[in-house]
């Protein structure tokens, strides 16, 4: 009989966040890949807690993926698995961060890309030597297969893909540089786009931190995507992340748009400079502030929707500023609306100072990980209370995802873009953000809680 690989995904507790919603549910498409790099003498099962709670499955290894929300979880299920004397592998950006932590909840830490090591980790547990570190180099893009999208359930509306690998940028608040280094690394065009015909999903969520990248060789991959969609006629829809500078590319946009793009998400972040000097927004520093509106417009051009993406709790935030954000988000053209809480995630920069300046807000750990998620309050505001700051959140998700707002942002975006249909991407987008938010009240954490 085969050997099982249980992979589990698991969800936060505390907050399902966009998991409570089928449309914005994402598939774990590291689990995908470590599924594909697993040898074909071994049965892989799914167990993931986006779509059913967990039950438990017997298992020869068990391997687990989880973000600094959802590691307490994971370290839970770790628990169910060790206690009936069953392996357990953990990975992931938190894991990775925090090695030393995640050692002590599971049999082997994988640190950084899994790729790269998974086959010498299934081959030390067959020869009986799991070891407790297994530190990932990056991996090699051109090597890898494509993950198994066959073990992912079908429940899923949107297929993820990934293009590319690193960011040469430094945002103070941001892991991908940490994790994923400051090197683009670019899959080979045919690949992908092998993979994405092989999907029978219309939507498609390109998972990259910039699906544009900022250099001439990643914007010429991009457009060879992009062209390669066209050509094949493919008749996908799809979102991904970019930053500001696509705005200035008028044939870029243009073929985005022609190969199914329906939105782009931008890290505006804030909607002025001294905020951005707080996070190194350099980019967002060189095109100018005044600049956004006739980003957003060439976007919008194109039959594009502006997903904005907001920082509030800002070192140089004060209540005042995050109103007067809340009303920029409101006044602006920007289609769909991402306001998050400053989270200083382990392994930033940002966490960094936070902890020496004694910052951090006091939690009982790993329990407290779960309110790592962008809408609690997780460290002391430089200018106000954390209480302060989770009031004006609440506050700032009150008036933005009321219905009078979004029935508004859904006409200017159906003007400004001339697309109903990027309308309706827009106006679901929202209402996925809107659960998120609404969820339930954010909080400033206190050890006691
Ligand atoms: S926020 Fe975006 S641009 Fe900044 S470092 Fe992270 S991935 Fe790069």
């Amino acid at each position: 009989m085969k050997p099982t690989l249980l992979l589990i995904n698991p969800s936060n507790q505390y907050r399902r966040g966009f998991t409570l919603r089928q449309e914005s549910r994402q598939v774990p498409l590291g689990l995908g890949m470590v599924a594909a790099l697993t040898p074909s003498h071994w049965k892989v099962i799914l167990l993931d807690e986006n779509i059913k709670p967990f039950r438990y499955r017997p298992a020869d290894l068990v391997a687990i993926t989880a973000f600094t929300s959802t590691v307490a979880r994971a370290y839970e299920i770790a628990a169910i698995y060790r206690s009936q004397g069953i392996p357990v592998v953990i990975g992931g950006i938190h894991a990775s961060m925090l090695p030393e932590e995640a050692k002590q909840f599971a049999d082997a830490v994988v640190v950084g890309e899994a790729e790269s090591i998974w086959p010498a980790v299934i081959r030390d547990f067959e020869a009986g030597r799991l070891q407790k570190i297994y530190k990932a180099p990056p991996a090699d893009l051109s090597q890898m297969p494509a993950p198994k999208h066959e073990i992912f359930h079908p429940s899923y509306l949107f297929a993820s893909i990934q293009t590319s690998r690193g960011c040469p940028m430094d945002c103070d608040f941001c892991s991908v540089p940490v994790f994923n280094g400051h090197q683009y690394r670019l899959r080979p065009v045919e690949a992908i786009l092998e993979e994405m015909a092989s999907l029978r999903n219309r939507l498609i969520y390109f998972v990259d931190d910039n699906i544009v990248g900022y250099n001439d060789k990643a914007r010429e991959h991009a457009l060879e995507i992009f062209e390669g969609m066209i050509r094949r006629n493919l008749r996908k829809e799809w979102f991904a992340q970019a930053s500001m500078n696509i705005a200035q590319d008028k044939e870029l946009l243009k073929m985005a748009s022609r190969s199914g793009c329906k939105m782009l998400l931008l890290g505006v972040e804030a909607e002025s400079e001294s905020q951005l000097h707080d996070t190194n927004k350099r980019l967002n520093l060189k095109l100018g502030i005044n600049n956004y509106a006739h980003a957003f417009k060439a976007i919008h051009k194109a039959g594009i929707a502006v997903l904005g993406a907001f920082i509030y709790g800002m070192d140089s935030d004060t209540p005042a500023t995050l109103r007067k954000r809340t009303q920029y988000i409101l006044r602006s053209s920007v289609d769909v609306i991402q306001a998050s809480v400053m989270t200083p995630l382990p392994g930033t920069r940002l966490y960094e100072r936070m902890a020496k300046d004694n910052r951090i807000l006091p939690a009982r750990l790993p329990e407290h990980w779960q309110h790592y998620h962008f809408s609690d309050v997780v460290f002391r505001p430089a200018q106000m209370e954390a209480e302060t700051l989770a009031s004006e959140i609440n506050r700032a998700y009150a008036t933005l995802f009321q219905g009078g707002a979004l029935r508004l942002k859904f006409l200017r975006t159906l003007w400004n873009t001339r697309s109903l249909r990027t309308a309706v991407w827009a106006w679901n987008s929202n209402f996925n953000y809107r659960s998120v938010a609404l969820e339930r009240p954010s909080i400033a954490i206190n050890s006691h809680q």
